[in-house]
């Protein structure tokens, strides 16, 4: 459903993705992991045109990500940020109506439906009247969620999404994270949640350094890696 063909990224003379190649399949969870700086963030943000790269080729669903088919592959391709990234001057309840009003020409009666029923899935439809600065940590990133899902998208994109919460709230992010992995969501998660990796993900992709060092099932790539840039960084967080 993804595809990334001998994908090149420079910022300036910085070489920040080197000839990438991925595949990620239909329902495919993916976890990214690596170093800080050596990529991650970059490959995720081109899926969804955030950032531009320089040569080869990535397409979503067979379409090529150019500009011609940028605005329809975004409208598939959600995205939760590590800083949530909730307008704060609105509303829990209007962060979730907006885009689906705008962008899919939903009445506001039917885009408050459907948000009242994701921020049921995320457990926090008694906080619809909030801001989000009156929200936790862990229920700012949950309405984030919620809120790329109003507006159905084939495929989430998590940027480290926990990496900025209290440790008591990453469990009810990851929670929600794994639900939608049970229901088929295809997913492709930056973080350094090894348990949530181990039990969610379908395939761990190491980068190191621009490039995608090592490609595994978790279980294999935790216990056995193959390469030493691997290892070595195993050995630091594990
Ligand atoms: P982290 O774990 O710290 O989030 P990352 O693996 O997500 O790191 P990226 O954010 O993709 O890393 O950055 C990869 C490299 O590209 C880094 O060396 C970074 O300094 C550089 N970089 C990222 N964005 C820019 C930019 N807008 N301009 C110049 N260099 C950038
Ligand atoms: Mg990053």
């Amino acid at each position: 459903v993804i595809a990334f063909h001998n994908v090149d990224k420079w910022y300036g003379q910085f070489h920040a993705l080197k000839n990438i190649n991925l595949t990620i399949e239909r329902g495919e969870r993916l976890v990214i992991c690596g170093p800080s700086g050596s990529g991650k963030s970059t490959l995720i943000r081109c899926i969804n045109g955030l950032e531009q790269f320089n040569s080869g080729e990535i397409t979503v669903e067979g379409q090529p990500l150019d500009k011609r088919h940028l605005r329809a592959i975004r409208g598939k391709v959600g995205m939760v940020f590590q800083h949530f990234n909730l307008f704060p001057h609105m509303t829990v309840l209007e962060n979730l109506t907006l885009a689906p009003q705008r962008t899919l020409k939903m009445t506001q009666q039917d885009a408050q439906a459907l948000a009242m029923e994701y921020l049921a899935r995320v457990q926090i439809a008694h906080q619809a009247d909030k801001f989000p600065s009156q929200l936790s940590g862990g229920q700012q990133q949950r309405v984030a969620i919620a809120r790329s899902l109003c507006m159905k998208p084939d495929i989430l994109l998590f940027d480290e999404p926990t990496s900025a919460l209290d440790p008591e709230m990453i469990r009810e992010v990851l929670d929600v994270m794994k639900e939608l992995a049970n229901e088929g969501m295809t997913m492709v998660c930056v973080t350094h949640e090894m348990g949530f990796a181990r039990q969610v993900a379908d395939r761990v992709v190491f980068m190191d350094e621009g490039e995608i060092v090592e490609t595994a099932p978790p279980s294999q790539l935790f216990d056995s890696p193959q390469h030493p840039r691997t290892q070595q960084f195993l050995e630091q967080i594990l």
